[in-house]
């Protein structure tokens, strides 16, 4: 997959941008607050519907303007493609594939992948299980509309039970609709979990492999997917997963609407970590952490290139610079194959590189090239 042209108006920092992009490496360098995450945040909100680091869409519209617009050329599934996004302040956020209405995010899926890799992915192995639910989501919701479409049913059902959880006392009759809104969050749970398992086993088939070469033959990565005392085989159909959710809600009815929480769920789950036998969370040093980190990204990239016969677009921002010299040695060799863009503050130091294109990027706008 291929983004050829990527024409930005008023999106952050951005009035007017126009790129044309390099099939192969692109380098995006410039200095601190110029726009370079921004660039890669529009390329990765287009794959997705929705941005690594903005909780609302209108953060992403310009401070002085009303609305703002991403619009690419995409070479995808051997044809052209021309992907837009209108977001505006107050109004629901328009999505186009070829001039066409998209009916929600999940028809956006598998027209472009994008594995994005940010300093914040170096937490992913650290931080609480929420960090990589999300690694997930992004991964599975790219690969698999059924999925996209789901969880977003999921969360729309998760937010109304929560509220009949948290509000049933002051208004006793909400709770006439609590039976009809488990059963939801059961049917599309069980569809979560079922399609993350299966992600999940075909990620701990891969990672493991590339964060043995990354260290040398010397650590064992070991993944598994943790669904909190619920469901006892995630591998199992869809149909015994929904069973043993609902078994749960029904045995822990009191219990829910005493913590007024849902207690269960694929909003509860993690994907585990271990290295050497150990809790990565917990034991890993800072580089193993790094490692594993990036063997998960790059595990995920291959995934996605098996899958669909293409490699993902790669989107580095800032990652390089964060590494040892051993480790950008090692990811730049890893990566060969599809489009890349990086992005850095200095030009120099990326001479290793088999250069497609450099851009310069000076207060939101293309330093033009001497
Ligand atoms: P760094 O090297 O520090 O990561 P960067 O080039 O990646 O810098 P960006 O994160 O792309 O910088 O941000 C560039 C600028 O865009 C920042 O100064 C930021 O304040 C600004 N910005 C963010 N959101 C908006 C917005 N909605 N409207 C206008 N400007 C914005
Ligand atoms: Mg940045």
């Amino acid at each position: 997959m291929i983004v050829q042209r990527v024409e930005l108006d008023q999106f952050r920092n951005y009035a007017r941008f126009e790129g044309e992009f390099d099939p192969g490496i692109n380098v995006i360098y410039g200095e601190n607050a110029q726009g370079k995450t921004n660039l890669l945040e529009a390329v990765a909100y287009l794959s997705t519907a929705s941005s690594h680091r903005a909780r609302y869409d209108r953060e992403l519209i310009g401070f002085d303007a009303d609305h703002a617009r991403i619009r690419a050329g995409v070479f995808s599934r051997d044809r052209d493609f021309q992907l837009e996004v209108r977001l505006g302040r107050g109004v629901r956020r328009q999505l186009y594939a070829n001039g066409v209405r998209l009916k929600s995010a999940a028809e956006l899926s598998g027209i472009l992948n994008t594995v994005l890799f940010c300093p914040e992915d170096l937490h992913l192995i650290r931080e609480g299980a929420a960090v990589r639910r999300r690694f997930l989501d992004e991964c599975i919701c790219q690969l698999r509309p059924r999925y996209a479409e789901a969880l977003a049913e999921y969360r729309r059902v998760y937010e109304h039970k929560t509220r009949i959880l948290r509000d049933w006392e002051e208004h006793p009759s909400l709770l006439d609709t609590l039976e009809e809104f488990n059963l939801r969050m059961a049917q599309t749970g069980a569809v979560l979990i079922h399609y993350r398992a299966y992600f999940i086993k075909r990620l701990s088939e891969t990672a493991p492999l590339i964060h043995q070469d990354f260290s040398g033959g010397r650590e064992e990565l070991e993944l598994g997917y943790e669904t909190v005392r619920t469901v006892t085989d995630p591998l199992a159909s869809v149909r015994t997963i929904l069973e043993q959710l609902l078994e749960h809600q029904r045995t822990h009815r009191k219990a829910e609407l005493e913590a007024r929480q849902c207690l269960s769920g694929p909003h509860k789950d993690d994907l585990t970590v271990q290295l050497n036998g150990m809790n990565a969370k917990s034991f890993a040093s800072q580089g193993q952490t790094r490692t594993a980190a990036l063997s998960l990204k790059l595990a995920s990239r291959e995934l996605f290139q098996r899958d669909t016969g293409e490699w993902p677009v790669l989107l580095l921002d800032d990652v390089l610079s964060e590494l040892d010299q051993r480790r950008q040695e090692f990811v730049l060799q890893r990566i060969n194959g599809g489009q890349v863009f990086i992005t850095c503050c200095e030009e120099t130091g990326l001479d290793t590189l088999q250069r497609g294109r450099t851009f310069h990027i000076h207060g939101g706008a293309l330093v033009p090239e001497e």
